[in-house]
């Protein structure tokens, strides 16, 4: 990957090529970001960077012998470790058991996001982790000489899933051999050691700028302009979200957000046999539309709410427009912003369960009932 393949961060791509061409490379850096900003992509440019055999001022040639290896992911100084479950039970798994996987992974879509890189090694329910046997690995691969470039880069994707393993790596981290640049992407820093943070050199990547993503957009697909700058403001900074929904094509997503939110309201304020029934018609045509565009629905779901709950607090949205403005403005009449917070809670937990192969019918039943009751302001269960 190169600089130019990541959607905006020009601040972070500026201090990742001065550091390079200043020589003042880390030794260990902690890339810490959103999900979807691209610190995937934006260790890799700079790996490839670092080992370029003929940089540019602002960027890798591309086409060097180590830049084609980089660009493929099999440049043999270049060491990946992200979370990986089992392959049979009871044994420990390292990252290399799934290395085919994960090049295909990145060739695919380097924002993806950890739920959807465990589902693709077939996780199911299981938890991705990042091993005791894994960080071994690491340890040992630091001790070897470099293959073709002066210095080995070793990738952490998600150092959090190290958990205690953690504590295995800490002397390592912070004394690498001189040949050795640790890069750790983090998304969640509060689940990481604070003796791995403090051996690190933190680097902050925020969400990527609205304007950026729909750039992106309009270079990747044939696409009118109105609608990327929509995907980009439903997307809020996460470019594999508006990937997926520049994929989907699903377009209808406030319409039916709308109906839903109504069948909710009416099952407890105005309940009858016949707002019933509009919600099982409701909950039968949805598990229709498919898997990816039930997740699709309930991204734009999060990102409608969170405008209602901005709406209420302060009058007015600057993402939201007509019909839409016109729903939020009404339900932010009728719920405060902790009611907004609690169906959006709800709609997390709808998203998680529905990543992970649940039945969206029943799980869609027994939801609608918590937001009507959350409409009510009735004491809700929120697991
Ligand atoms: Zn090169």
């Amino acid at each position: 990957m190169q600089f130019k393949d990541a959607v905006g961060q020009q601040e972070v791509k500026h201090k990742m090529i001065g550091m390079v061409n200043s020589g003042r490379v880390p030794h260990a850096m902690m890339l810490l970001g959103p999900e979807g900003n691209g610190n995937l992509v934006l260790a890799l440019a700079l790996a490839q960077y670092i080992q370029c055999e003929n940089k540019q001022e602002d960027d890798s040639c591309g086409v060097c012998a180590s830049c084609t290896k980089n660009h493929k992911f099999i440049h043999p100084d270049v060491h990946f470790t992200y979370p990986v479950v089992p392959k049979k039970s009871g044994d420990p798994p390292i990252s290399t058991d799934y290395i085919t996987e994960w090049r295909s992974a990145l060739a695919a879509n380097p924002y993806m996001n950890v739920n959807e890189w465990l589902q693709s090694i077939q996780a199911e329910n299981r938890q991705g982790n990042i091993t005791v046997r894994e960080c071994h690995e690491i340890i040992k691969g630091t001790s070897l000489k470099t293959y073709e470039s002066e210095y080995k880069i070793q990738i952490i994707w998600l150092a959090e899933f190290l958990r205690e393993a953690g504590n295995t790596l800490l002397k390592v981290i912070e004394e690498p051999p001189a040949d050795t640049i640790f890069i750790l992407i983090v998304e969640n820093i509060e689940m990481v050691l604070n003796t791995i943070i403090s051996r690190t050199q933190l680097i902050k990547a925020n969400c990527i700028d609205d304007d950026d993503i729909r750039q992106a957009l309009l270079k990747r697909f044939e696409m009118d302009e109105n609608i990327a700058r929509r995907i980009a403001r439903i997307a809020d900074g996460n470019f594999n979200a508006a990937l997926a929904i520049a994929d989907g094509q699903e377009s209808d997503n406030d319409k039916l957000l709308h109906r839903w939110l109504v069948c909710c309201f009416n099952l407890k304020l105005k309940p009858s046999a016949g707002n019933g029934q509009n919600l099982v018609d409701w909950i039968e045509e949805f598990a229709k539309i498919g898997r990816e565009n039930q997740k699709i629905f309930l991204k734009y779901a999060l990102f409608f709410l969170r405008e209602c709950a901005l709406v209420s607090f302060t009058g007015h949205s600057e993402k939201l427009e007509g019909e839409e403005l016109k729903f939020a403005t009404g339900l932010s009449s009728k719920l405060d912003g902790e009611q907004f917070g609690n169906i959006a809670t709800i709609i997390n937990q709808l998203y998680y369960h529905i990543e992970r192969n649940a039945n969206p019918k029943i799980l869609f039943m027994s939801n609608s009932f918590k937001i009507a009751s959350v409409f009510k302001n009735e004491e809700v269960e929120i697991e």
